[in-house]
């Protein structure tokens, strides 16, 4: 059989398998990905016939690293650190870094997978990676923090650089964790260039950058409800996490008009019938960037709250839902609670946070569904706008990017409508996404020939 003989489907998803055996993440970001290019190419021998689609669902390369850092009552600690630089089609390799005990090679190339694709999608020149470890930075003291992140970036950092490949934050790893990385690369190469991004306003940092994802992920659900002529100005929304990008998609609902009414953590969901203000918003920031806590402490402060243990918040009634968590923290049986109760949008602030299952609850019921790699695209956006900053030595200013990042979630949204519409009113966001970021990369790649 000649190499461009088209194999179908569940053949190209049986050798992903069976090429990453256990990796069961990975697979379901291929199998999502693949379901829609498989229909798009279908009558395009070129993709075929280069192995477009089997070459991205294969990293550049993974790398894996021992992290030895000695605990405050001395005892040595060793953690495993990677970082997988997927594609560098169209720009140096570019994604987060996850500290959680959840860390597992195949989450990272989920992640890295998934990265690739929407960095296309932002129109800016970056291509795909994520690293991490399975480091779980709770209950860490600030000193211990500091000897892991050092240590981790002592092996990093000849991986990395401006042009190779840019890091950013993730899951556990917020301001504190960037100053403490940079500040090592610096001291090791002694140089100072903007080879991470999520930085401090004061050393090289962007305006917008920490708010980025969570605004721009309430901005693509403000575009999918306007192309359908809706609003956020109202409605209520059901939010899940508690961190960077939940704080500020709640911050940003609140000022569009809308009514938060859950947010949450590993341990539970509160659930503020009054719903969420600015202030009460400030007060959880606090709480989890400086206090450190745990969000079952709202309802001792706010008494309109109620805290729900062990469960996450999908059962509350809502107009719009906004998973801002983690990946697979929404499942078919709570999509399907959400549409019974009225659901009309849903935006992913957090990487697949909907099960492939649920999913197809969503499109089967002709909801507004914006998956992750789309809705949550504005935090690399605004991190590719500190690239370009660092490297011209200057800083824009927050009115500037801010009028930027709702460029940059408009054109997303177009460029999904443009591959996703249906023709029949019905725009499939996951689709367009998907093809208009594999047909950037995937042109990108047909250019460079055989490498
Ligand atoms: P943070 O570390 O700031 O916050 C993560 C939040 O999710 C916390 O409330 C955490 O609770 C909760 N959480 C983590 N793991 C789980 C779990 N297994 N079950 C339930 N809750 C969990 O991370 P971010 O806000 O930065 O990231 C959230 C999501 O957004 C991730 O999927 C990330 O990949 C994605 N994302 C982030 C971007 C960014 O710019 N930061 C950019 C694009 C996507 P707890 O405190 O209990 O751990």
């Amino acid at each position: 059989m000649a190499v461009s003989d088209h194999v179908d489907l569940s053949t190209f998803m049986e050798g992903v398998k069976k090429r990453n055996p256990g990796q069961t993440e990975f697979t379901q970001a291929v199998q999502e990905v693949a379901q829609d290019v498989f229909g798009f190419i279908a009558d395009k021998e070129e993709y075929h016939s280069a192995q477009i689609l089997r070459r991205m669902a294969e990293p550049d390369r993974v790398l894996s690293f021992r992290v030895c850092w000695e605990d405050d009552n001395h005892n040595i600690r060793v953690q495993r650190g990677w970082r997988v630089q997927n594609n560098n089609a169209i720009g140096p390799y570019k994604g987060g870094i996850r500290f959680h005990p959840s860390v597992t090679e195949s989450v990272l190339k989920f992640l890295a997978f998934e990265q690739t694709f929407k960095n296309a999608l932002t129109g800016l020149p970056m291509g795909g990676g994520k690293g991490g470890s399975n480091f779980n930075p709770r209950g860490k003291s600030d000193s211990e923090v500091m000897r892991f992140c050092q240590s981790f970036m002592t092996e990093l950092y000849r991986h990395i650089g401006p042009d190779t490949d840019v890091p950013a934050g993730d899951i556990g790893v917020g301001g504190r964790e960037i100053g403490y990385m940079f500040g090592q690369y610096k001291r090791i190469t002694n140089r100072w260039e903007g080879v991470l991004t999520g930085k401090g306003i004061e050393y090289g940092g962007s305006q917008m950058r920490p708010e980025a994802t969570g605004y721009g992920a309430v901005y693509f659900l403000r575009n999918m409800l306007k192309h359908q002529g809706h609003d956020v100005e109202g409605k209520t929304a059901v939010i899940s996490g508690s961190g960077n990008v939940a704080t500020h998609a709640a911050e940003k609902v609140t000022q569009l008009g809308g009514k938060v009414l859950t947010l949450s953590d590993s341990g539970g969901f509160i659930h503020d019938p009054d719903g969420i203000s600015q202030e009460k918003i400030d007060w959880i920031k606090h709480l989890k960037t400086v206090k450190r806590g745990r969000i079952s402490e709202y309802v001792d402060e706010f008494s309109s709250a109620s805290y729900h243990e062990g469960e996450r918040p999908w059962g509350v009634t809502c107009d719009l839902a906004l998973p801002c968590a983690t990946q697979n923290e929404l499942n078919e049986d709570e999509a399907k609670m959400l549409v019974k109760n009225g659901v009309q949008g849903v935006s992913e602030g957090a990487n697949m946070p909907t099960t492939l299952e649920g999913v197809h609850v969503f499109h089967d019921a002709k909801i507004m569904y914006g998956p992750g790699k789309a809705a949550n695209a504005g935090g690399v956006a605004v991190s590719g706008l500190e690239m370009s900053q660092n490297a011209e030595r200057i800083s824009w200013n927050e009115e500037r990017l801010g009028e930027m990042l709702t460029e940059l979630m408009e054109g997303i949204h177009g460029k999904c409508v443009e591959y996703g519409d249906d023709g029949n009113g019905y725009v499939d966001y996951v689709k367009g996404a998907n093809i208009a970021g594999f047909k950037k990369v995937a042109d990108a790649m047909l250019a460079f020939g055989v490498v």
